[in-house]
This record gives structure tokens, C-alpha cells and sequence, in this order.
């Protein structure tokens, strides 16, 4: 197995058409000047607790919005994806090290105007997990609440 990619590229099928509800939503926000929140997310236990993280990181910073990475990335003409092209800031909460999502923002806006965080370090926990589902629901929340309130100090504005 190899263990580094040093580049690549995939090719994305264009599409036509907008999701309703993504529109309205992410117009608001851009409105608001709201600053997105991604996370990765996934049947891994790692991506699950980036998720559930990025939910509450999202709604207990008011200035602050969940935002959906597969319509930023995968639906250009969207306004999912103008919200975050204009934003000032993004925050990325990636599950793990190989940071996949992270990867893929830093493409489409610069560098400098995300803070991009490793989850797993805030909770050293699972490494020998992969489903979500093998970690009981009450469990996840308990340690994705710990998760976010970590990443809150850390990027809440002051
Ligand atoms: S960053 Fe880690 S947890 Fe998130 S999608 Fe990639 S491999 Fe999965």
C-alpha cells in the first residue's frame, strides 16, 4: 500500500438545477455575514464526531452557520458555494489527519481565510474503531460536546 498522494485530480460530471432550500438558506446567511462551518462526516466514528461537533459549534456561535460541503464543492453556480467564496472566514472541522475536506476548500478559497481543525486530537479516542454505530449515541454526544466547546474558545470571536 502506498502511503502518500502527492497530487491528483478527479473529474466532477456538471450538473443542472439548484436545491430550493439550500438557496434560500445560504442567501440568508450571506445576508447575515455568516461564517460557514464544514465538517466531514461519514459512516466513521471520526467523521461523526466532526459532524455532531460542527453542529453545535455552528448553533452556539450566533454569527456562525452550518454550511453543506458537498454543494460548495460539487454545485459551483450555487449559492451554497458563493456564500463561502465571499465569506471572510470558514471554519473546516476535519475528523482526522488526512484532513479530506479541508484539502479540497483550500482550493476554492485562500488558505489564509480558513481555520481549518483536526478533530480527533481534541478527544484521542477510537483508533481502533471505524463504524459510528459502535459507539453508543449518548457517548457521541457526550464527547462532540466536549469537542465543540474546545473548538469554541478557540475560534468564537472575542
Ligand atoms: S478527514 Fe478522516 S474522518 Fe474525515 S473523511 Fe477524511 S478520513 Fe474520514
Amino acid at each position: 500500500m502506498n502511503h502518500a498522494t502527492p497530487d491528483f485530480s478527479v473529474a466532477v460530471e456538471g450538473v443542472t438545477g439548484a436545491c430550493p432550500a439550500g438557496e434560500a438558506y445560504a442567501q440568508q446567511n450571506i445576508r447575515d455575514k455568516k461564517v460557514p462551518v464544514f465538517s466531514c462526516e461519514g459512516p466513521c466514528i471520526r467523521g461523526e464526531i466532526a459532524r455532531l461537533a460542527a453542529n453545535l459549534v455552528a448553533q452556539e456561535e450566533p454569527s456562525f452557520a452550518r454550511c453543506c460541503h458537498a454543494e460548495t464543492f460539487f454545485v459551483p453556480h450555487s449559492s451554497m458555494a458563493r456564500w463561502v467564496k465571499q465569506a471572510e472566514q470558514a471554519i473546516m472541522i476535519d475528523g482526522c489527519f488526512l484532513k479530506c475536506h479541508g484539502r479540497i476548500l483550500k482550493n476554492l478559497i485562500d488558505e489564509e481565510r480558513i481555520i481549518h481543525i483536526d478533530a480527533l486530537p481534541l478527544y484521542k479516542k477510537y483508533s481502533d474503531v471505524f463504524l459510528y454505530t459502535d459507539v453508543p449515541q449518548a457517548e457521541r454526544n457526550e464527547v462532540a460536546r466536549d469537542v465543540a466547546t474546545k473548538i469554541l474558545e478557540r475560534v468564537r470571536p472575542q
